[in-house]
């Protein structure tokens, strides 16, 4: 039985994870994600799906962030009907994570109609609404890892812990059966090994062939040792210099990592000399998610975070759940620590912050993920000198630090050695990467293991 592969999505960019497998006159989509970055690229969504959305049979989804899940509303409305398989915790994160994108979808629509009307333009109408996101809900049949699930006949997945976020997922499909069998591995995003808060990433040991993300492929984060000092480090120059400090944090993964290291360093960063404002009502959302999955922690995590959750730690935390909240915070000068979303600054409540901020030499602003390209965070990271904030232009004298050991991801090592656990070195196809990291993890792979590898090119396929 010939399997074919197409990818329609991060290939050759970071976002809009989406790949189709037709295998036997069926059809099975792995992940359906939302492009994110410049406005041009976000636009992108709204294209139609390069495939009839009634014509797959069922989604696997990797894991719950947006750039992997949300097109899922838009798939469902254009007529997709079958099944969504995905881990338990990554159903339970999508249904806070895509209500909140409808809501965002619904705002940036109000928003962009109100000057449509003042130039007599047509009204335009929000991506999804929350009803798309309701019906995509329903669609949902969550799983366990190491649970196995025939999906459509003769293609059977498994799912094994990724690493990256609670839920996410190494995607294993079995194709047909018998000596005939082969094995499709799909990373997903891949996590990394020794991080707090959840188990290191699986390693599989066979398969026919896999598909890896190379997000961080032309580069090594720093040793977590190195990381606890960096972050201490600008915490105290931030104390001595009297400002705030934000952190555009993702509200899935990361927020929750924060406030791991935060409660397990309280004493040795001298925490309680900050007001510690977690300021994103999804990210709250997700901390309760990931504290009804305390089971998928690493062992020596969990009763720190059940102390954590009790409110036995941190005692300086505040969570901001209104907006009236949330704006209180634009008179504090100093002492100040806000986490706020959006992570790559592309819109969220880290926007108003960064607007009173951003401009005064005593902040500073720590960058603690992946900041894709057209992102103000992007902009900060490569040292914009100025940055536009709702039609004004700011100068940015805050302290721009980037913690690149916090990222979720796994580094250029970090996936060589994931893909070196498949001891039968198989076909290798890279996506989920701008080009740069890709070339330098396929020159890399290549010259250290002999790997047979590719990058993946959009609308391009493999059969296996
Ligand atoms: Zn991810």
């Amino acid at each position: 039985m010939k399997a074919t592969l197409t990818f329609h999505g991060a290939a050759g960019e970071v976002t809009g994870s989406c790949h189709l497998l037709e295998v036997g006159g069926r059809r099975v989509l792995l992940d359906c994600g939302l492009i994110q970055g410049g406005r041009r690229d976000e636009a992108r969504n709204r294209d139609a799906f390069p495939f009839d959305p009634a014509s797959i049979d069922a989604v696997v989804l990797s894991h719950a962030h947006i750039d992997h899940s949300g097109r899922l509303p838009l798939l469902v409305r254009s007529g997709f009907t079958g099944p969504i398989h995905a881990h338990s915790a990554t159903a339970d994160l999508c249904r806070i994570m895509l209500r909140d994108a409808a809501y965002l979808q619904e705002k940036d629509a109000q928003w962009e109609n109100r000057k449509r009307e003042r130039k007599g333009l047509k009204p335009v109408t929000p991506l999804y609404t929350n009803h798309d996101v309701e019906a995509a809900m329903e669609r949902f049949e969550p799983m366990e890892y190491g649970d196995v699930r025939e999906i459509v006949p003769d293609v059977r997945v498994h799912l094994h812990d990724a690493g990256h976020i609670l839920g996410s997922s190494l995607v294993e499909l079995t194709i047909g059966r018998g000596t005939k069998k082969r094995t499709l591995v799909f990373s997903g995003d891949l996590g990394r090994s020794g991080m707090p808060v959840l188990q290191d990433p699986e390693v599989i040991p066979k398969a026919d062939r896999v598909v890896m993300e190379g997000t961080y492929g032309d580069r090594l984060h720093r040793g977590w040792e190195e990381t606890r000092a960096e972050l201490g480090e600008v915490l105290e120059e931030a104390v001595a210099r009297e400002g705030n400090v934000l952190v555009p944090s993702f509200a899935v993964g990361r927020t929750q990592e924060l406030l791991f290291l935060f409660a397990k360093h309280f004493k040795e960063w001298r925490l309680d000399r900050w007001r510690i404002y977690l300021d994103s009502p999804l990210a709250i959302d997700a901390t309760e998610v990931y504290g009804r999955h305390v089971g998928l922690f690493d062992e020596a995590s969990r009763p720190l975070w059940v102390r954590l959750q009790n409110g036995a730690l941190l005692p300086n935390l505040h969570l901001n759940h209104t907006a009236e909240e949330s704006m209180a915070l634009n008179d504090i000068r100093s002492g100040a620590l806000i986490i706020a979303g959006s992570g790559m600054c592309s819109g969220g409540r880290i926007m108003h912050h960064l607007k009173h901020n951003v401009w005064r030499p005593e902040c500073h602003v720590v960058i603690t993920g992946f900041q894709a390209r057209g992102t103000l965070g992007r902009a900060l990271v490569d040292g914009a000198k100025h940055v536009r904030l709702w039609g004004e232009t700011m100068r940015v004298k805050a302290r721009v630090h980037t913690i690149g050991g916090l990222s979720a991801h796994a580094d250029q090592a970090g996936l060589t050695h994931w893909y070196a656990g498949f001891t039968n070195r198989p076909p290798l196809t890279l996506v989920h990467g701008e080009e740069d990291a890709l070339d330098a993890l396929s020159a890399h792979l290549k010259r250290m293991l002999k790997a047979p590898v590719a990058i993946a090119t959009r609308g391009g396929s493999v059969t296996l």
